[in-house]
Order: structure tokens, then C-alpha cells, then sequence
């Protein structure tokens, strides 16, 4: 999960919000969604020129509107919490798979929910660089906690992002031998909390 520092909001956001008096996020143009997820991805989401999905940090393409694409995400689901679907800090932006992050998580949401804005994620979690899993900080991997029940929710230790995890894990070994550990960062197309925490 990336640790998200969110910038202010963007200007178009907050006419809009001030012109309505019914704004919501659901009757905002397609347009104007776009625009505000590129403004999130590019100002939140992207270093060296690559972007990542705020739950899993995969690459996202942020232009493209097709599965490899990406969506608004909102931490505080906009059925549950219509009050909040306009808190541009409620708003980060997901990739497209199916079986995790935004799409998996839908509607669901819980007290505690450890989301990348409001926590520090690596405060959490560690990665188990054998099998590829993120798992929750000693202490706290009972099934009840809520490092554990965010780590379901949002499905990132699925056979697809852990076999990806994998790979990425071998690599960065590889390129160690004979790269300094800031160039490897411009290598990898993803996962860069992982790369972060193999050179700690
Ligand atoms: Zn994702």
C-alpha cells in the first residue's frame, strides 16, 4: 500500500462544490471525474514518471479508460457515506482489477480500516520475501485486527499480486549485485513500498 501524502484539492473541484448546491460526486460530468483522477494519480500517485494503485501498487495507466486503467476509489464508500463523496481526502485512485483493491472492496468499509491516506501503512505491515505476502507487524496478525481484516478486504495477497511479488522480489536481488539501490528504483515498473522495504 502506498503511504499517500494528499495535495489540495484541485480548484475545479472546489467551484463545483461551491456552484451546486446539490453537488455530489454522482451527478459530477464523466469529464470532470477524469480530470479529477488524473490530478490525484499525477500529484499523489506517480514517481519517475510511472504511477501505482493506491492499495496494491501495481502500475496504473492513468489515461487509459480500458481494465488496465484506473477509478476514483472512495476510502469511505460513497453509499455508506454520501456526506463524505466530495472530501477530496476521501479520494484516491485504484486499479482495475477484480479479485482486490477498489473493485473488491466496494461498498464494504470498517472502523479502523487501515486506508493509505489517514495511516502510515509500513507502521502495519511487512512483506514476507519467501512466499510474497504482505502481512500484518508482529503483534498484531491476529485475524481480528484490522491490519488483518484491510489486508482481506482488499485481497492483496491474492495468487496474482503475490506470484507478482515474487518475481519483483528475485529481481531486485538480481540487480543488487550490481546496481546502486537508487538507480534500481528506476527499473521497476511496480511495487515500490516493496523495493523501499528490501533496502531499508
Ligand atoms: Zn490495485
Amino acid at each position: 500500500m502506498l503511504d499517500i501524502k494528499k495535495a489540495d484539492p484541485p480548484d475545479f473541484l472546489l467551484e463545483f462544490i461551491e456552484e451546486k448546491s446539490n453537488a455530489s460526486y454522482k451527478n459530477m460530468r464523466g469529464d470532470m471525474r477524469k480530470d479529477l483522477r488524473h490530478y490525484i494519480a499525477y500529484n499523489e500517485q506517480c514517481k519517475s514518471s510511472r504511477c501505482f494503485c493506491a492499495y496494491c501498487e501495481r502500475e496504473i495507466v492513468v489515461n487509459s479508460d480500458n481494465a488496465n486503467g484506473s477509478h476514483i476509489e472512495h476510502i469511505k464508500p460513497q453509499s455508506r457515506f454520501p456526506e463524505d463523496d466530495l472530501d477530496y481526502d476521501n479520494m484516491i485512485v485504484s486499479c482495475n482489477a477484480k479479485e482486490s483493491c477498489g473493485i473488491r472492496k466496494g461498498s464494504h468499509y470498517f472502523e479502523g480500516f487501515i486506508d493509505p491516506v489517514n495511516f502510515s501503512p509500513d507502521v502495519f505491515f511487512i512483506y514476507d520475501l519467501m512466499t510474497g505476502e504482505i502481512i500484518p507487524k508482529e503483534g498484531i496478525k491476529d485475524s481480528n485486527t484490522p491490519a488483518y481484516k484491510s489486508l482481506d478486504l482488499l485481497g492483496l495477497n491474492s495468487v496474482r499480486l503475490t506470484d507478482a511479488r515474487k518475481r519483483v522480489i528475485v529481481e531486485i536481488d538480481n540487480l543488487l549485485k550490481f546496481m546502486k539501490k537508487e538507480d534500481i528504483r528506476h527499473f521497476l515498473k511496480q511495487f515500490p513500498s516493496l523495493l523501499d522495504y528490501m533496502l531499508k
